[in-house]
């Protein structure tokens, strides 16, 4: 029996600056990831759905203020004309902080929709009536959310099956135990008389693993209270 093809995972930009697309997404793992159709990627203009000549998709605030802001109407007409899979997600400063936790959900589904704002940012009547996911990378402000918009893609497309190797190296990494990684050492043994930890030259891979869980805890601690905390909550409940 012939294979059916697994559906592409799906991201759909909506942006007024198509051509950031796909960027750095093209090169390397997830380019290669979707040359081979394991993703697909549609950066849609949001001038195209503009509703007057000029191709006009912003305005003044009302109440006043500094800057302009997106139209709800062209991004309605926008959002409605272009039927993709996956929520819509608003990238904005004021969205939920995106972590692994998120990345894996979203990487399970069929895709996303992502709108970009520009200037001050968008109509809030748009995102209540279509429901948007808010989404930050950060606790800072960029001129767009083309930039967030490949960072979040980044994080995902490499947890799509087939575009990373070996399972494994995903299954170390920081956050997926609830920790920071381990430090990494490689050749040359002696660096500029720097040399690697002893343990990771004995070949015993019981207290290799022991030492790396050990340094993760470590720098968990001394550099993420926070994520420290949860981890030692989690183990509780799993232990308890
Ligand atoms: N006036 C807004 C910032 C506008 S920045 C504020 O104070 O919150 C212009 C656009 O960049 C925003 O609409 C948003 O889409 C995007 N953006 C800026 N910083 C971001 C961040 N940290 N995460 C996600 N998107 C961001």
């Amino acid at each position: 029996m012939e294979e059916k093809a697994r559906q592409p995972w799906r991201a759909t930009l909506l942006t007024i600056f198509p051509e950031m697309f796909p960027g750095p997404l093209g090169l390397s793992l997830a380019g290669r990831a979707l040359e081979e159709g394991i993703w697909s990627l549609d950066a849609v203009d949001i001038r195209g759905f503009a509703l007057d000549r000029h191709r006009s998709v912003d305005d003044s605030p009302f109440g006043g203020g500094a800057g302009m802001v997106m139209r709800p109407d062209v991004l309605d007409a926008a959002i409605r004309g272009t039927p993709a899979p996956g929520p819509l997600v608003y990238m904005t400063p004021r969205g939920r902080t995106l972590d692994q936790v998120l990345v894996r959900e979203l990487a399970a589904g069929p895709g996303v929709k992502v709108l970009c704002g520009r200037f001050e940012g968008v109509d809030q009547r748009v995102l209540d009536a279509h429901g948007a996911l808010e989404v930050s990378v950060g606790d800072f402000v960029l001129s767009g959310g083309e930039p967030a918009a490949l960072v979040m893609l980044d994080a995902i497309v490499r947890l799509l099956p087939g575009v990373i190797g070996t399972a494994d190296s995903l299954a170390e990494e920081s956050f997926e135990w609830g920790l920071l990684e381990y430090p990494h050492y490689t050749r040359p043994q002696t660096w500029e008389g720097r040399a690697v930890p002893e343990v990771l030259l004995s070949g015993h891979h019981e207290k290799i693993r022991a030492w790396r869980k050990r340094q993760a805890e470590d720098i968990t601690r001394q550099r993420r209270p926070d994520l420290w905390d949860r981890y030692l909550g989690a183990k509780n409940v799993s232990e308890g």
